[in-house]
């Protein structure tokens, strides 16, 4: 289990708890995370699904463009995404040992009308489990086909929702909630490539980060614990040196910290925690090994020598952890002032009057990637594409200025006669009231730059 005690490091005993979905929050980010949202309308709850996010449409803005960085990343990385299902019958979670260890935390889901189920005979037969992680339909989409270790290491991406049924009371906002996505990855690969996929995550982990300007990271590697392990020593002491040497050459000697017998009793693991604005500790990213859930699926591969007993380590990875949480630190982190290529609200053209608003419209069109007031009967599959709005109230030009600074527009452009003229149009940004005359080209140009750049 994954929970931030104060005074107290972060203890993980249980597969069953891999990714927590708790954070204490302090009352200062909570607030100011529903200050900025109520502001710029990113997401609201509703005690009808407690626990259950409603993000709204600029708040799903926000939640694809993090979607999409990570799709992009996962490819880059060797990562197949798939699609699997919400519910299973009992019987997969009894052999996934969620049954026994998690049921508490599961939600039961079952039908009205059983006649529908094939053996209404055996209740256990049409009952369901809403899943809390994606681990064990991985394992089966493993276990589905033949493999050989030429096939290695599979590494399935998937962005499902998951659900977990944490106390009702003790819900709120975006960090403790029922239902959340993680940007979730298994990797079935032999011993040997450990070393690899572990470098490559953590590198995954460390660029993205970056890309957050979050820096302030801290690595802990938690090891064998002294009894109740599974697996033979020989292979924990070969993982764990596996990642100890990838920890030096990857972040760096000094720059990450053990826990001595502190992994869970199938595999040791990675915790990865950052640092908000608010100097609170976030665990984020997990690297987390697995002798275990293998076995359970009984997953096997077909070795170099012909060997068809051959079994895979399990690991499952995350960079960002729960969606919905690092969504709350970001909030935090940028206060609302998102940087251009996760905003969700680019860039608002300000027409001086109505006889301005046709040219407004034709740029909105052409920096909308030619998807809003398009002729052409189908929207395209690819573009470019931002986010820009059309401010054409009768409100005074310092009043809708004002307005698009406070709802956190990167870009403000002016339209008015001269800039027709001229063929020009006048931008300035949220933060510099400098205006800069650029043709609708140089924008667009502009744009495509710093999302290309992640600026
Ligand atoms: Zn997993």
């Amino acid at each position: 289990m994954i929970v931030q005690r104060k005074g107290a490091r972060l203890l993980s005993r249980s597969i069953y708890r891999l990714f927590s979905t708790k954070a204490k929050e302090t009352e200062s980010s909570t607030q100011s995370n529903h200050a900025i949202s109520n502001k710029q309308l990113l997401f609201t709850t509703d005690p009808v699904s407690p626990g259950s996010v409603f993000f709204l449409p600029h708040g799903t803005r926000i939640l694809n463009k993090l979607i999409q960085f990570m799709k992009n990343q996962q490819v880059k990385y060797g990562f197949q995404e798939v699609v699997t299902p919400l519910i299973f019958k009992t019987k997969l979670w009894q052999k996934s040992g969620h049954w026994d260890n998690y049921k508490d935390d599961m939600f039961k889901v079952v039908g009205n009308d059983l006649s529908k189920e094939e053996h209404t005979d055996n209740i256990e037969e049409h009952e369901y489990g809403l899943k809390p992680m994606n681990c064990p339909s991985h394992c089966m989409i493993f276990a589905k086909f033949d493999r050989s270790y030429q096939e290695l290491p599979v590494r399935y991406s998937d962005f499902s929702s998951l659900h977990r049924n944490e106390a009702s009371g003790a819900l709120s906002g975006l960090t403790r909630v029922r239902r959340f996505h993680q940007d979730d990855g298994h990797i079935f690969c032999s011993l040997d490539q450990i070393n690899q996929e572990i470098k490559n995550t953590l590198t995954l982990i460390k660029d993205t980060y970056s890309i957050f300007g979050i820096n302030e990271i801290e690595f802990y590697l938690s090891t064998r614990p002294e009894e109740k392990y599974i697996g033979d020593i020989e292979t924990w002491n070969k993982a764990e040196d596996q990642l100890k040497n990838v920890l030096n050459s990857t972040v760096g000697a000094g720059n990450w910290k053990i826990r001595e017998g502190d992994g869970a009793f199938y595999g040791p693991k990675i915790d990865v925690l950052l640092t908000d604005a608010f100097g609170k500790k976030h665990q984020v990213g997990t690297i987390q090994l697995d002798f275990q859930l293998p076995n359970r699926f009984d997953l096997k591969y077909v070795g170099e020598d012909g060997n068809r007993d051959h079994q895979p380590i399990l690991v499952h990875r995350a960079v960002y952890g729960s969606l919905e949480r690092f969504f709350a630190i970001l909030l935090d982190h940028y206060q609302g002032k998102w940087p251009f290529w996760i905003n969700p609200r680019q860039a608002i053209i300000i027409p001086i009057n109505e006889t301005h608003v046709p040219v407004a419209e034709s740029l909105q069109k052409r920096l909308s990637g030619e998807m809003l007031n398009g002729e052409d009967a189908i929207a395209p599959l690819t573009s470019f594409n931002f986010y820009v709005d059309i401010d054409k109230r009768g409100e005074t030009i310092g009043a809708r200025t004002k307005e698009a600074i406070q709802k956190g527009y990167s870009y403000i452009i002016l339209i008015g006669d001269k800039d027709i003229a001229n063929g020009t149009f006048a931008v300035r940004t949220r933060d510099d009231r400098k205006v800069k005359n650029m043709t609708s080209n140089e924008i667009y140009d502009t744009f495509v730059q710093l999302e290309k750049s992640y600026k």
